[in-house]
């Protein structure tokens, strides 16, 4: 019977991972991966079979099940599986799901830790989650709701805490932010949102929760977060100074040109 690794590849660049999590890739005799993982990391396990069991956006609970089936059944034959999973496998990612079938079965398994992406994006933005005098606690929410639950189930937590990173929250925001207002949230409060955090086409949008309520929400391809909260001002006032220096810059070009 082998050994089962819930690993963390981190939120995308390749090289935020840790190096236990290196060095399982590189003895693994077979991963499953999710679709968020990046290629290079994929490369460091060269002896492995590769299997792909991600799907962005609404994973089914019978593709769930398989893939708990396909661990235990792997633990039957390899040594070493590892399970890789984007950024954190303890945040959003199913595994307690996988953790409890793997143990019900019998099989042995362990936790490697990654870097999720919140943090990533706190890394990015150079913009701490917690502030003296300012934002004492962070929560991790996501507005994305299972069949039983109700839609607003993740604001309690939300709204009594000082920032919030939202999770699979960037197609609801126009109702996250109204849904944060009501509760109480000022409608002035800094909204970022912050798309493939730490790779290169990594892409911000600044803004706050009453025009997120009211104005266009941006459009994403990659993997975006949600962040909101006091913290995140000096980022608005930063967009705000840089918008008025490109406006002078253009203004100054234009009077040069005329004159
Ligand atoms: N376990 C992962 C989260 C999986 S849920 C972690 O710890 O990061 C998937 C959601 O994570 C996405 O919808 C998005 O909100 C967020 N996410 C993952 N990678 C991201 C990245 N590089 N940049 C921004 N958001 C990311």
């Amino acid at each position: 019977m082998g050994k089962v690794y819930l690993v963390g590849a981190g939120p995308g660049a390749p090289d935020l991972l840790t190096l236990r999590a290196a060095k399982l890739l590189a003895r693994a005799d077979i991963v499953f991966f999710d679709a968020l993982v990046h290629p290079e990391t994929l490369a460091l396990a060269t002896r492995a079979r590769l299997v792909d069991v991600g799907k962005r956006n609404g994973r089914l609970s019978t593709e769930q099940r398989f893939t708990n089936r396909a661990l235990v059944e792997a633990a039957r034959t390899h040594e070493t599986v590892v399970r890789l999973k984007g950024g954190d496998p303890m945040l959003f990612g199913r595994a307690q799901e996988e953790l409890d079938a793997l143990h019900a079965a019998g099989v042995e398994v362990e936790v490697v830790p990654g870097i999720t992406a919140a943090l990533a994006a706190s890394a990015s933005l150079g913009i701490s989650l917690t502030r003296r005098g300012l934002s004492r606690h962070v929560a991790f929410v996501t507005p994305r709701t299972g069949v039983d639950q109700s839609p607003t189930e993740w604001l309690a937590a939300a709204s009594s805490a000082d920032t919030i990173a939202l999770y699979m929250a960037a197609a609801q925001a126009k109702q996250v932010a109204t849904d944060l207002i009501a509760a109480g949230r000022p409608g002035a409060t800094p909204a970022v949102f912050i798309e493939n955090a730490s790779l290169p086409n990594e892409r911000r949008v600044v803004t706050t929760l009453a025009d997120l309520r009211s104005g266009p929400v941006p459009a994403f391809e990659g993997p975006a977060l949600l962040l909101v909260g006091e913290v995140f001002r000096e980022l608005s006032l930063g967009a705000m100074e840089h918008e008025a220096e490109v406006r002078l810059a253009i203004t100054e070009r234009c009077q040069a040109r005329s004159a």
